[in-house]
């Protein structure tokens, strides 16, 4: 099993941090001095306590405290991610493909959720682990069954664009119980979206995670 590491300040980051909130705005030197330590060796756990936004700096000011604790500043930092950073390649099935070819693909591609699209690229449905499921329940020939009759189709397809918030795929993945969301574009000439990308469950899973591995938290 591997270890998650959560970050926590050193004593002598929890030192700087106290004393720049009892005695802010106060320079580099004074920090050091009260410390009985050189600029040079105090310059990493400033940069840290700086970059984990604990501390803010001014010119010619100094060091003062922000006065925000780390979950809000792990709230700032989450409602900073955008789909971009966490979006997956995307696999997709052409409409006219049969349950039985959507079916393998699932297998072979090792993905839950198919986005299915029409001949000019458009996004026009999607398939679920489910919905094929459902699919071979029936009796019918599963390779002469179009996915067009058993897929989510447009327009009731929510999708999401490579600059929205990780956090609001988040939340729509929960209210609208599903397990991925296509991320797409405007096809510039006609109408319709183009599939660039997918956002599911397992990539939230990914932004946990890479959270909990920052060293800045
Ligand atoms: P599963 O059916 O394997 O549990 P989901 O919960 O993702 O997977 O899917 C539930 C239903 O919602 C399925 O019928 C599926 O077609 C549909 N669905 C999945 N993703 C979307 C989406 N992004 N937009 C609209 N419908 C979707």
């Amino acid at each position: 099993m591997k270890v998650v590491n959560t970050i926590e300040l050193t004593v002598r980051q929890q030192y700087i941090l106290d004393l720049v909130r009892d005695n802010g705005p106060i320079t580099g030197e004074q920090i050091a001095e009260s410390l009985n330590l050189t600029r040079a060796t105090l310059r990493p756990d400033l940069a840290i306590l700086t970059m984990a936004g604990f501390l803010d700096a001014r010119p010619r000011v100094g060091y003062f405290y922000t006065g925000k604790t780390g979950s809000q500043l792990l709230t700032e930092k989450v409602k900073k991610i955008t789909v971009q950073q966490y979006q997956s390649i995307p696999v997709v099935v052409d409409d006219s493909s049969s349950v039985y070819d959507a079916i393998c693909t699932m297998f072979l591609e090792d993905v839950g959720t198919l986005f299915v699209v029409d001949k000019h690229s458009s996004l026009t449905g999607v398939l679920s682990r489910k919905d094929l499921l459902r699919a071979s329940l029936g009796k019918q020939q599963l390779e002469s069954m179009p996915v067009s009759i058993i897929m989510t189709r447009m327009p009731n397809i929510t999708m999401c664009m490579k600059d929205d918030l990780i956090i609001e795929v988040a939340n729509t993945l929960i209210t609208k119980q599903i397990d991925a969301l296509p991320v797409v574009r405007k096809i510039e000439k006609g109408s319709g979206y183009e599939v660039i990308g997918r956002v599911t469950k397992t990539s939230m899973t990914k932004v946990l995670v890479d959270l909990a591995n920052d060293e800045l938290l």
